[in-house]
């Protein structure tokens, strides 16, 4: 057995570690820890006091990946639920679809009777405004939200570029692999804007044949590259979890126009070998890592590669 959950996932952690341990199902365990951050009110860039769109609305994007069957559950642009990851479990179980956005998604949500939220706190809110105000002029500010948000999208998000999803991933008891995701998406993102926390095969990926991989930061690279299923068919060709993980860093390499940042690659094989790699991280990044030869979950420090 084996649990990876990123840092921003470290409330989390606990709980997953508990119910993998007590030999459950590995799925469950993850979006249970998963939960656990879209509850807190410190984690602002997951669920409940996520940072807000350029309009103020904060708006959820999660995915889960059952490993075994391939079934997939993603929903984006959530507004007004606790827990999105629950929404992406459900539509996973009852659906015939994999992916549900927007209205469609509020609509389901209230269907299943999901907790609602309001998520945007009195915090967040008032950055927003101060952020707005920096960076509209008067007229602007009088008219607004009816300006071209174009105008400002570009510089909304530069003083305040704040990243970092929560993934988590599982090899449980029954040699089920499973993966989750779940973020609020960049801070000031243009409304409707889904990064690839959501987007099955990009930030997100399971195969219990050979591995799982979740991607954080800027998911505008992995959307591109589709890096966390290439991570998997990497495996699945033969290369390690260590090579996969490279060979999709040499993907993203070759990106050379667009927005680029930096992106962290999380990945697990079949045989509870692990790599977390950096790629051009500014600030040092760890993850949390627990197998069944350890008595608990410890923190390490991914790999940086440039
Ligand atoms: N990958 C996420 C997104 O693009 C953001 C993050 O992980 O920081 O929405």
């Amino acid at each position: 057995m084996i649990l990876i959950a990123n840092k921003e996932g470290s409330c989390g952690v606990e709980t997953a570690f508990t119910a993998l341990n007590g030999r459950k199902d590995g799925l469950r365990a993850i979006i249970d820890g998963i939960k656990c951050v879209e509850k807190s009110l410190d984690i602002h860039t997951v669920g409940r006091g996520g940072w807000p769109d350029l309009l103020g609305d904060v708006t959820l994007d999660a995915s889960v990946i059952d490993g075994d069957s391939l079934q997939t559950g993603a929903v984006g642009a959530l507004k007004n639920y606790l827990h999105p990851v629950e929404v992406a479990y459900a539509i996973m179980r009852q659906l015939d679809h994999e992916i549900l956005v927007g209205d469609g998604a509020q609509r389901f949500a209230a269907e299943i009777n999901a907790e609602p939220c309001d998520n945007l706190t009195e915090q967040a809110k008032t950055v927003w405004h101060r952020g707005l105000e920096k960076c509209l002029n008067r007229q602007q500010l009088q008219t607004f939200p009816e300006i071209r948000l174009l105008d400002i999208a570009k510089r909304a998000q530069d003083p305040e570029k704040v990243f970092d999803t929560t993934v988590y991933l599982s090899r449980d008891c029954d040699n089920k692999i499973s993966s989750a995701t779940s973020t609020s998406g960049w801070a000031w993102k243009y409304p409707g804007r889904l990064g690839d926390s959501p987007v099955i095969g990009a930030g997100n990926y399971a195969d219990s044949r050979y591995g799982a991989c979740a991607c954080t930061h800027t998911g505008e690279m992995t959307i591109r590259a589709g890096t966390a299923r290439s991570v998997v068919l990497y495996m699945k060709m033969g290369m390690s979890v260590a090579e996969a993980v490279r060979e999709a860093v040499a993907d993203l390499r070759h990106l050379k126009q667009g927005y680029l940042g930096e992106v962290t690659i999380h990945a697990i094989d079949a045989h509870d070998k692990h790599s977390v790699v950096s790629f051009r991280g500014a600030e040092p990044v760890y993850y949390w890592l627990w197998t069944d030869n350890m008595p608990k979950p410890e923190l390490f420090q991914a790999e940086r590669l440039d």
